[in-house]
């Protein structure tokens, strides 16, 4: 069975694995332990050696364009004081990245597989390699 890239968006957005499509890329009951392989299908997902900047960039994106750019700008355009802005921009930069930390790895993921969808074990000749 192969993974098309359609569907690699769909696991993507619902922060599922990749390969096999299950809620499986957080370890059982945690909400920010990421299992180093997917139990379900092996797919390795935290890979080591700075797999975290994927997840860590889309974060810092998010949190800076879409919340702290935008409060400054509000704030140096005379829109909002900076009684709104500072502490806009401080619980922002705070909340936000912990509400998207989740998906932030779903995305990342999402995004790698998207231009590299050869790389699933799924979508390998043969599937008889295992992914390591
Ligand atoms: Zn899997």
């Amino acid at each position: 069975m192969t993974v098309s890239r359609s569907r690699i968006i769909e696991n993507g957005l619902r922060c599922r694995c990749p390969n096999c499509g299950l809620p499986t890329l957080f370890q059982e009951g945690s909400r920010f332990r990421v299992n180093e392989a997917c139990p379900a299908c092996g797919l390795r997902i935290e890979n080591g050696d700075g797999a975290f900047l994927g997840p860590f960039a889309i974060n810092y994106g998010v949190t800076a364009f879409g919340v702290v750019i935008p409060f400054i700008l509000l704030y140096a355009t005379g829109r909002v004081g900076a009684a709104v802005a500072l502490p806009a921009c401080l619980v922002g930069s705070l909340l936000v990245p912990l509400l998207l930390y989740r998906l932030s790895w779903g995305w990342w993921l999402m995004l790698y597989y998207f231009f590299l969808p050869g790389n699933l074990p799924a979508n390998r000749a043969g599937h008889e390699e295992d992914d390591r």
